[in-house]
């Protein structure tokens, strides 16, 4: 069965967070997988507003006092997040203080999203965060596109440079500046 029939099967054919029947959609919760337990069926209200297509209606969301006593992980981690970005409003405020998620949804819920930045966190190989003017060094050789050198594993880059891309920052190696995976760093 393809993830929208799973999603419409498991709904009953509503927008899992507002109940509309209109315009059905699949959700997935970030970080995104394919995967039908990590999405949700949204109408397009719902779907275009998580997206940051269109900009939040507070009223629009009321909803979440219902959807978020869902017992599917999903709903959850969306109501939360949603709760979470509109927790300047009082009685989204009030419903975020009455949720409780378990701990491993908790994680998911925090996970790759943060309450007043969307982008994903720059990390190294463990996991750490990375900031522009940290040092780091290279965890593995790396052939360097176009720069015709390989930087040796263990050479340090001082003062990197973070990209618009969480995977990718910048760093000077052979005097050359260069844009690296920050999955193959290491903060030093
Ligand atoms: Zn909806």
């Amino acid at each position: 069965m393809s993830i929208v029939d799973t999603l419409k099967t498991r709904s009953g054919n509503q927008c899992e967070l507002c109940r509309s029947t209109d315009n059905l959609m699949v959700y997935e919760v970030p970080p995104a997988t394919a995967d039908a337990d990590k999405c949700i069926l949204t109408c397009q209200t719902c779907h275009n507003q998580l997206s940051g297509i269109e900009e939040i209606d507070s009223n629009h969301w009321r909803c979440l006092s219902e959807a978020m006593w869902s017992e599917i992980p999903a709903i959850q981690v969306t109501a939360y997040r949603q709760l979470k970005a509109l927790s300047a409003e009082s009685w989204a405020q009030d419903n975020l203080d009455m949720l409780y998620l378990a701990e491993d949804i908790q994680a998911w819920a925090d996970t790759g999203w943060h309450e007043d930045d969307d982008r994903l966190p720059t990390v190294d190989s463990n996991g750490t965060i990375l900031q522009a003017g940290d040092n780091v060094t290279l965890i593995k050789d790396l052939p360097v596109k176009g720069g015709g050198f390989t930087a040796k594993r263990g050479t340090a880059v001082r003062n990197i440079s973070l990209t618009d891309d969480p995977k990718h920052i910048e760093g000077r190696v052979n005097g050359q500046r260069i844009v690296l995976l920050s999955q193959f760093l290491k903060k030093m």
